[in-house]
């Protein structure tokens, strides 16, 4: 195919967001596919489509929105079939509760086992409910170091605030998903 030709293929992104309940797994989802935020969110799983433009690209976004089951046996929260279906991951923890930083840690264990194996699909750790700072209890310095440490980006967010925050977390995801495809055409 010539590059003109590669160029204006469409770019097709499966990105699986994960975490704990009640950190805005949902909030950071709707607030990308519609800029918005309503405050209460159905507590049932759902992949979005989502086709937009990036960078002059025609790209479809399919966002699977995770729910965790209660009482989890936790590294369990994470399938089989949603580590497949993944081209990258967005963790989502609340800054103020550390239960679901832990959660985050033992469902990035889960995926670097599997990346092991067969997928270099990236990962993106994003601290939500930032407006939230008298409540905080995980630090920006811990959350970047946990990043960092597995090789994955890393953001605050307050779905809540701002549209912004959500637009680069998924737009980041996206182009760190783009490189791995042309490292991997190398
Ligand atoms: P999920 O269970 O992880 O999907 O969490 P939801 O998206 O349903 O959000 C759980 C609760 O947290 C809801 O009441 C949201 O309104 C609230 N919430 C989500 N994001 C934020 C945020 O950035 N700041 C604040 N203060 N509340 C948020
Ligand atoms: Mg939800």
């Amino acid at each position: 195919m010539s590059e003109i030709g590669q160029q204006q293929q469409k770019v097709e992104a499966n990105i699986l967001v994960l975490g704990a309940e009640n950190v805005g797994k949902s909030a950071l989802t709707v607030r990308f596919l519609t800029r918005r935020f309503i405050g209460e969110y159905v507590g049932t799983e759902s992949i979005y489509t989502h086709n937009v433009n990036v960078d002059g690209r025609e790209t479809l976004f399919s966002i699977w929105d995770s729910v965790c089951p209660q009482n989890p046996n936790l590294s369990n929260c994470v399938t089989e079939e949603q580590l497949r279906w993944a081209d990258g991951f967005i963790l989502v923890y609340s800054i103020c509760d550390r239960e679901s930083f832990s959660v985050v840690r033992q469902q990035l264990q889960r995926i670097l086992q599997m990346k092991k194996r067969h997928s270099s699909a990236p990962v993106i750790i994003v601290g939500n409910k930032r407006d939230l700072q008298h409540r905080r209890e995980i630090s920006s310095e811990e959350g970047r170091l946990l990043a960092i440490s597995s090789d994955c980006g890393f953001f605050e967010t307050s779905a809540a605030e701002t549209y912004h925050g959500s637009l680069v977390v998924f737009h980041q995801l996206l182009e760190s998903i783009r490189e791995v495809r042309n490292s991997n055409k190398k």
